[in-house]
């Protein structure tokens, strides 16, 4: 019988993430994370899914990624899911920045990791990770295709005119500096779960999508197909976020280095660490946000008011930019569980028919459903993201073919 598991690794700087799946019913065999990798403190933690029992936890310095693969993959023998085993077809690694090269899930060579690593200039956050995640996963099993599917890719079909910034083309083109977006491994699962919500298929509707989380991004999908987002050549740009600014005047930079005095570092550090809900309030947690806005905080209330009036901007600019809109899709942590946002980020756009129903709107509910009343002209979705899924859904296609 062909092989039918995929593990799904997602490696960070200091973390790694994974997910075995059955691609036969897309059941989850197992999942885990290691994080705080280099420290004395690292922890892995497993979830033995498909041979149920206890969750299992291990303390104790992991000490790089080696290591930290290592002890998955002697997790995952101990439930007999070993990662030797003859039923795993593929391993798909999340790959932040693809560039404008890969535009499609790729099976890893020695020449698509040297371009993986031609990006670190644009990536220098996440792209090193991602690769000595693929470096120590291909160790491990050399004979098993190792397939990176980028953040990137499923904005790579945005026109130039959304995918340049009014800079001069020269500087821009040397430095390859553009928007290229992220988070789209989880705008393309989106949009087409929203579609099939809408009883279509992704070519015949425009979606637009909001990945609420820590981080943050709005897309504009036409038929399937992402023509404008709010990420740019890093996930700073657009939507207020956790930590992240979002969009601000490129000119406070040169300020905060002018008159403030503040290297360029220090700047980087601001906006995307020490800004956004946390800069505004001290707290990026929605829960904890709504819990202190109810207690009548009024920083509180300001950056929850700020991150909404960002997010408004973001809707009305995709609504123009799609012309027709079919549905607004809220999706990740924010979005999939604060109701207060949704209702905020839509009140008053009735004239655009866009409308939240109350009772639909704080309903709980995990799987994907509508929001917006019978009548509204768009409908209003909330549509729980799956990017683990998504990844071995494209690494399974790829591969699938030749196994
Ligand atoms: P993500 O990056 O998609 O995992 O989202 C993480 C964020 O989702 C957290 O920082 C919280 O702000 C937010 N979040 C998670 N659960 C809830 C909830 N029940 N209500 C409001 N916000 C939530």
């Amino acid at each position: 019988m062909s092989p039918t598991r995929v593990l799904v690794l997602n490696s960070g700087s200091s973390s790694v993430k994974y997910q075995l799946l059955d691609m036969r019913d897309h059941s989850r065999l197992a999942v885990g994370l290691v994080e705080r990798i280099g420290e004395e403190t690292s922890r892995l933690r497993h979830r033995p899914l498909w041979a149920g029992g206890e969750d299992r936890e291990r303390e104790g310095a992991v000490a790089d990624h080696d290591a930290a693969l290592e002890a998955v993959a002697e997790e995952l023998a101990k439930d007999g899911l070993g990662i030797d085993s003859p039923e795993l077809a593929a391993i798909g690694h999340r790959v932040v920045h693809g560039g404008r090269r890969f535009t499609e899930p790729t099976v890893v060579d020695d020449a698509v990791l040297a371009e993986i690593e031609r990006l670190i200039p644009v990536a220098p956050l996440h792209n090193p990770a991602n690769l000595t995640g693929i470096r120590v996963a291909r160790g491990l099993r050399p004979d098993l295709p190792q397939v990176a599917v980028f953040d990137t890719s499923f904005h790579t079909t945005m026109p130039e005119s959304a995918a340049r910034y009014a800079i001069d083309t020269e500087t821009a083109d040397r430095h390859r500096v553009r928007r290229y977006g992220f988070h789209g491994t989880s705008h393309a699962y989106v949009s087409r779960a929203t579609a099939r919500l809408l009883g279509k298929e992704p070519e015949d509707v425009n979606v637009i999508v909001l990945h609420l989380g820590n981080g943050a991004s709005a897309s504009a999908v036409r038929g399937g197909r992402c023509v404008d987002t709010s990420m740019g050549l890093t996930p700073l740009e657009g939507l207020v976020m956790g930590t992240r600014s979002g969009d601000v005047d490129p000119a406070v930079i040169f300020h905060l280095m002018r008159v403030g005095g503040m290297s360029a570092d220090e700047i980087d550090e601001l906006l995307n660490k020490k800004s956004g809900l946390i800069g505004l309030c001290g707290d990026n947690d929605m829960r904890e946000i709504r819990r202190r806005v109810e207690a009548g905080d009024e920083r509180a209330r300001l950056a929850f008011d700020i991150y909404v009036h960002r997010l408004k901007k973001y809707i009305g600019a995709y609504y123009a930019v799609l012309g027709r809109v079919d549905a607004v899709a809220f999706t990740a942590g924010v979005g999939e569980n604060s109701a207060p946002v949704r209702e905020a980020a839509l009140a008053g756009l009735e004239s655009l028919g866009l409308e939240v129903d109350g009772g639909l709107n704080t309903a709980p509910g995990d799987a994907a459903r509508f929001i917006s009343p019978a009548h509204a002209r768009v409908a209003v979705a909330v549509v729980p993201t799956d990017e683990e899924l998504e990844i071995a859904t494209q690494t399974y296609e790829l591969v699938g073919k030749d196994v």
